[in-house]
């Protein structure tokens, strides 16, 4: 069982710099918890807090019930993963992993059995007796997690563990460390400034901007439902489009864009939801899906047809991104269609917008309405 909770955690550094503001999160007993969040929103100095390497400067901090806030480090008994790995260069893979259970005072045969097994769980069992500067960046990275498992901790703290790998290695170590999760069972915490990772991997995503927490939900709800625009263009890639104009009422509730013209009719199921913002402005959100080239696919209800000038076509392989724009050389909004296409770039090009799913934003407070 390990349980941690955060109740009004903030943290506030020299010179008045507020990292975390008032921040509540609690992760649960085997809990997969990404913390997320451009650099420089607080998320380390979270993880950190929960270390203990760093001073909390007001709230509480429980783990299993019991408040830590002034339990140095070793005690309490959680293990840390850094970025830059943290090995001991003057060390062999073995020493490495050894070396906390040592200080622990642990017996020997304890310590290799722990180890061996930990390093068979990793795949680095040949090679024990080389030093770190004789390993790659994945094996490095391995012997850094080996070095946390075999100290059996309540909790894992991840800072950023993948940043440091190619993004092929990236993708392998992403779907090692998940299923390392499963096998151990454990409560983990996982900071990262990559929204594919939290997608990925997390259980529950905590996303942070200048220290304040926007949303804590499941990885598929956030993404289904941002509870604000930062949210809905940081989640998801390529980024939601953001749509400016004015809602109409006419004859069909219509959302005309300031730029470029576009006209999209409101469905029926969000009118009502809608009503107040008759005559203001707002912000549509469409995701990239949810734009596609005209042809075969029906134009209904929700589905419009709008003519845009293509900027760049991308060609991923299995899809195609294309880059446009509503009136020529304004802002850049992107559609991600069926790979078989590839529309010429500098050109009109009718596509269909499918205003199903769009999502819908306060100019003001950016808040999903
Ligand atoms: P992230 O991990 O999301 O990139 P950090 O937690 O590292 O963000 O930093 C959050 C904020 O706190 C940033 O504005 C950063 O500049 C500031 N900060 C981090 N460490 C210190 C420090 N030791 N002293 C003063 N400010 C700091």
């Amino acid at each position: 069982m390990a349980n941690v909770r955060l109740e009004n955690i903030k943290k506030v550094y020299e010179g008045n710099v507020v990292a975390v503001h008032e921040m509540d999160l609690e992760v649960k007993d085997k809990e997969f918890v990404v913390l997320v969040g451009p650099s420089g929103c607080g998320k380390s100095t979270t993880l950190r807090m929960i270390a203990g390497l760093e001073e909390i400067s007001g709230g509480d901090l429980y783990i299993d019930g019991q408040r830590v806030n002034d339990v140095p480090p070793k005690d309490r008994d959680i293990a840390m993963v850094f970025q830059n790995y943290a090995l001991y260069p003057h060390m062999s893979v073995y020493e490495n992993m050894a070396f906390g259970l040592k200080l622990r005072k642990l017996p020997k045969e304890e310590i290799d059995e722990r180890v061996r097994a930990a390093a068979a769980i990793l795949g680095i069992g040949d090679y024990l007796d080389r030093k770190p500067k004789a390993l790659s960046g994945g094996q490095r990275q391995r012997v850094a997690v080996g070095r946390a498992i075999v100290r059996k901790p309540k909790v894992f703290l991840f800072d950023e563990p993948l940043s440091n790998l190619d993004a092929k290695l990236r993708v392998q170590m992403r779907t090692e460390i998940s299923k390392l999760h499963q096998r151990l069972g454990a409560t983990m915490i996982y900071v990262t400034h990559d929204q594919t990772e939290a997608m990925t991997m997390g259980d529950k995503i905590v996303l942070m901007k200048d220290g304040v927490v926007q949303q804590i939900d499941t990885p598929l709800e956030i993404y289904a439902k941002p509870l604000n625009k930062f949210v809905a263009g940081f989640i998801g890639s390529p980024a939601m489009n953001f749509f400016v104009g004015l809602l109409e009422k006419g004859k069909t509730m219509m959302f005309a864009e300031h730029e470029g013209g576009l006209r999209l009719p409101i469905p029926k199921k969000d009118q009502a939801r809608l009503k107040s913002y008759i005559g203001k402005e707002l912000t549509v959100g469409l995701r990239p899906e949810q734009i596609s080239i005209a042809g075969t696919n029906v134009i209904g209800a929700s589905r419009t047809k709008a003519k845009v000038t293509v900027e760049v076509v991308e060609p991923m392989g299995n899809e195609t991104y294309i880059y446009f724009s509503t009136r020529k050389d304004s802002t850049q909004f992107v559609a991600r269609v069926n790979s078989t296409k590839k529309p010429a770039t500098g050109r009109p090009l009718d596509l269909v917008f499918d205003m199903g799913c769009a999502h819908f934003f306060d100019q003001q407070t950016e808040k999903t309405i």
